[in-house]
């Protein structure tokens, strides 16, 4: 199959959220299946000044933005992944905007970059089979095809699925950048894109592409009701029979307990005497003394998050008290709202020896708080798939979570009596239900038996990017089903 995946970021090359590990695992694991797969992603000035090794095509393409024409050119790092050029609209600092808020002219960056992604097919003469678009930034890719390229004989047997990772965030823009999308006023109705008055880029996609899907089943169900569907609950339930969850898996490769090189020392499930060094190591680090024995038995919570609303903060902001009460301590990484990363700062100032907040992006702080946690906390408000937990099962760090979306699709609530399960759930989105969650698991800690069990049934649950990839590949061939009838 010919498979071309739009993303607005991919690892190796960009990353800010999960979206970026679903891209990039995905487009790894067709090539090993021999699939043909395409990547294609904006030219950021952070990909531009990374070591990745850009090779121009000499292509360039001449792309209408309202009643502009903006020119772009094509980049590629190897023969699999392409990069749209536009410093215009990519050689900025960050990719959406910056803590003042998004960059104004989102709209005309990615309504852009979806025209660009279509021409590129054309310029390189590549006929995608299925174009696997992802968010709000690709949303306009589906509806292009349906009716910019409808009579273009190039795309007749193109078909799209787009993927929605996270229904939050949609592409909203005043009803004034409609002209941005070059689509006519019709399509600036209900049945269309619009959004009680605006512009909603992802809806483009959800009444445009052939098949959807979100990453796991819990969330393709949750968003079908209004007190989780942001308001698009009855537009997606119009598309109920085409929507399709699949859970997201993980680089088995770059998360390896066994051979994580950013460890201070490496374990496996079998032998789990590395871990007890990752977490004296952490708090050597974090709290920048040398750890008393006694202290290095407390149970450490690990918590690797953008500060978002989404992610159940105000919980912990509540609980922390309470939390700390246990004689516990906290390390928490985040970067996002100032608002949350105002107040972590002052939690860390506040109970110095037992909380440490790092504010900011930090691939190898977040290995070792995987690896040197006991537990692994996401009181997610809601949660499409989550990462977190599944990095933490594979790191023998057992899961303190909300039983909604991904979350509830991947944790095993434990049961003392038979010992299955594999972290701690809990329902309601309240303080008081998260506690009686961590008091849940404070209770099982120095159950030597019943932590090893739970920590090696997370680690041995398989969830790598094998399973998800083949599924994906399934909901193509559906896709492709769907587009020629
Ligand atoms: P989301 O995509 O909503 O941010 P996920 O749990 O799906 O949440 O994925 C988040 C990914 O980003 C995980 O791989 C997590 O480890 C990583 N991550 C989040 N915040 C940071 C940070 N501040 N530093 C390093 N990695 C982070």
């Amino acid at each position: 199959m010919r498979i071309l995946i739009a993303s607005p970021e991919a690892v190796p090359y960009i990353k800010t959220g999960g979206l970026a590990d679903v891209a990039g695992a995905l487009s790894k694991e067709y090539r090993k299946m021999n699939e043909k797969v395409y990547l294609v992603l904006p030219l950021y000035k952070k990909i531009r000044d990374s070591q990745i090794r850009l090779a121009d095509t000499g292509i360039s393409m001449n792309i209408p933005v309202g009643d502009r024409v903006i020119k772009g050119r094509i980049l590629k790092n190897h023969q699999t992944a392409y990069f749209i050029e536009c410093d215009e609209f990519f050689d900025r600092p960050e990719l959406y905007g910056t803590a003042e808020g998004d960059y104004s002219d989102n709209a005309s960056r990615f309504a852009f970059f979806s025209k660009s992604i279509l021409e590129m097919c054309r310029s390189l003469t590549f006929k995608p089979d299925i174009i696997h678009c992802n968010d709000w930034q690709t949303g306009l890719v589906p509806l292009y095809l349906r009716t910019l390229y409808r009579d273009d004989a190039f795309f007749k047997k193109t078909a799209a699925l787009l993927t929605i990772h996270n229904l939050g965030y949609q592409g909203l823009f005043p009803a004034s950048h409609m002209r941005v999308t070059n689509l006519g006023r019709e399509f600036f109705t209900p049945e269309g894109i619009e959004f009680y008055g605006k512009v909603n880029f992802l809806k483009a996609g959800m009444i445009a592409a052939d098949v959807l899907s979100t990453v796991s089943e819990t969330y393709s169900r949750e968003i079908l009701l209004p007190e989780s569907g942001f308001g698009l609950d009855g537009v997606l339930k119009k598309r109920e029979h085409d929507l399709y969850g699949i859970v997201n898996g993980i680089d088995y490769e770059e998360w390896d307990p066994a051979k994580d090189k950013l460890l201070p020392a490496n374990y496996h499930f079998k032998d789990l005497s590395g871990k007890a060094l990752c977490k004296r190591e952490l708090l050597r680090m974090l709290f920048k003394t040398v750890p008393k024995s006694r202290e290095e038995q407390v149970p450490l919570i690990g918590m690797v998050t953008r500060l978002s609303e989404q992610k159940g903060l105000d919980l912990v902001l509540q609980a922390v008290p309470e939390i700390l009460s246990f004689g516990v301590k906290l390390v928490i990484l985040g970067k996002g709202d100032e608002r949350f990363q105002k107040s972590f700062r002052e939690l860390s100032g506040k109970y110095k020896d037992s909380i440490s907040v790092t504010i900011g992006f930090d691939e190898m702080l977040a290995h070792r708080i995987y690896a040197g946690s006991d537990y692994f906390l996401m009181p997610s408000k809601y949660e499409p798939c989550g990462l977190g937990q599944l990095i933490a099962l594979r790191y023998g760090t057992i899961p303190i979570a909300r039983r909604t979306g991904g979350l509830a699709d991947t944790i095993e609530d434990f049961e003392p009596l038979t010992r299955r399960g594999t972290g701690f759930l809990f329902a309601d989105y309240t303080a008081s239900g998260m506690l009686d969650a961590l008091k849940r698991a404070f209770c099982v800690y120095t159950d030597t038996e019943k932590m090893q069990s739970m920590i090696r049934n997370g680690m041995q649950t398989d969830f790598s990017w094998k399973r998800s990839a083949q599924r994906y590949l399934e909901l193509y061939k559906t896709a492709l089903q769907k587009r020629r009838e």
